[in-house]
């Protein structure tokens, strides 16, 4: 998935995902939040791959243990054996992390322990099964090199990592057991560069992961924007308002809903042209955005001239004061209307509802509140705010019950 030529990353000044593109992550990571969400697509993808690759791992750990009690010669069977009772139980660990349903909380942390603690074992049997007179296995650790990469679910610095670890644990072995320092030179320059390869082609695979990563973050944030003002759109909001009321309703928390509609709108693109209609609408957008500036607080776009915020966890009194202080600075940008009845510059009527999320009552409803309340502010004369509490009396009877 690649963003569309037209776009330019600057169009998205405050997307994590857009500011990471610019970045161009050279050190292969992310800001904390976004690294563990690309940690869990990563393992979402992986998430076959490493079952048949642990699997694979479980048994043949198992084998060579079978092979070890049966088999007295081998220089390092103790160490293996040893070794051997902590890798069966971490890779078996594994295994059932890979079916669980823990899978994205549990998997890494176990493989960053078990991959590198199986290539050390591989490593040291893998000498000690040389000095024996066997057949050479060494093929064995250049293949866990590369699988370290692209099979392990563990990303670059990790499986570079547990690499280093695997030649540390096979030079020093093979100096254990007498192994001729020309010898070791060899399989550890022979290690190093087949790591060396599997690093710079994983390298390349995982920045070309992390970007369609970050593209895909930002084809979603470009499908829940505005197009005109930048703000979060229509469905962003349907798709935020349900979820911000089961939080309500879980915490026991009120929840505040402004519908901010400019007033004689039509006379303004009438008298000024649709152009300035549409960079007046821009300039309100951004103030009624100024006014989201909780992590659950959200500025969308409602629908032509209308706008929507809406605030988490905020006394009455308090949203009053906030929807006043938004209506005063929607005024103050001072944008001239001289075809406005209302005031010589562009204003807005804001219609809010208080609501303290129950079972028996509404998203839906608490949005028909806040519609009546804007209703209200229009007949009042606008450029006013109209607020109404659900738990009020007379409006506790209305519609807000009727549509819950
Ligand atoms: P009221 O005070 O009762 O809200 O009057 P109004 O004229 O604002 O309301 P009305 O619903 O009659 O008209 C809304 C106007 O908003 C009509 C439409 O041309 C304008 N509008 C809606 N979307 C856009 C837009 O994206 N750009 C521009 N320039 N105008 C828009
Ligand atoms: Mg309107
Ligand atoms: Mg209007």
């Amino acid at each position: 998935m690649q963003i569309p030529a037209l776009l330019s990353l600057e169009q998205f000044p405050d997307s994590p995902y857009a500011s990471e593109l610019r970045r161009d992550f050279p050190d292969l990571r992310f800001s904390p939040a976004l690294e563990s969400d690309f940690q869990a697509f990563h393992l979402d993808r992986m998430r076959s791959r490493v079952r048949v690759f642990q699997l694979a791992i479980c048994l043949l750990c198992a084998a060579v243990a079978a092979h070890l009690v049966f088999l007295d010669s081998v220089p390092v069977r103790e160490v293996l054996l040893g070794w051997l009772g902590l890798a069966i139980p971490a890779s078996l660990s594994l295994v059932w992390a890979s079916w669980s349903s823990f899978y994205e909380r549990l998997y890494l942390p176990a493989a960053r322990i078990a991959l590198p603690l199986f290539g050390i074992v591989s490593a040291i049997g893998v000498a000690g099964h040389r000095l024996d007179g066997h057949p050479d296995p060494f093929y064995f650790l250049t293949s866990y090199s590369i699988a370290l990469f692209f099979l392990g679910g563990q990303l670059f610095r990790e499986s570079l990592s547990a690499n280093a670890l695997l030649i540390v644990a096979h030079a020093t072995a093979l100096a254990y057991l007498g192994e001729p320092v020309e010898s070791i030179v060899y399989y550890v320059c022979v290690l190093t560069i087949t790591a060396a390869v599997g690093a710079f082609v994983y390298c390349g695979v995982e920045r070309q992961l992390r970007t369609s990563f970050l593209e895909r973050g930002l084809m979603g944030e470009m499908a829940a924007r505005d197009g005109l003002t930048g703000l979060k759109n229509r469905g962003a909001f349907d798709d935020h308002f349900p979820r911000l009321w089961q939080q309500g309703l879980r915490d026991r928390r009120s929840l505040a809903l402004l519908l901010i509609d400019v007033d004689h709108f039509k006379a303004y693109n009438d008298r000024y042209g649709h152009q300035a209609g549409d960079q007046a609408l821009r300039r309100v957008a951004q103030v009624v955005q100024g006014f989201a500036r909780r992590p659950l607080d959200m500025a969308a776009r409602y629908g032509g001239e209308e706008f929507v915020l809406a605030l988490f966890d905020l006394s009455t009194e308090y949203v009053q004061d906030i929807a006043e202080q938004l209506r005063k600075s929607i005024q103050s940008l001072g944008i001239a209307h001289a075809d406005s009845p209302t005031a010589p510059c562009v204003t807005a009527s804001i219609g809010v509802s208080v609501v303290r999320p129950k079972i028996g009552r509404s998203p839906e409803g608490a949005v028909q509140l806040a519609d009546e309340s804007l209703y209200s502010a229009k007949r009042s004369g606008r450029n006013c705010v109209t607020l109404v509490d659900c738990d009020h009396a007379l409006f506790a009877t209305g519609s807000f019950r009727r549509r819950a």
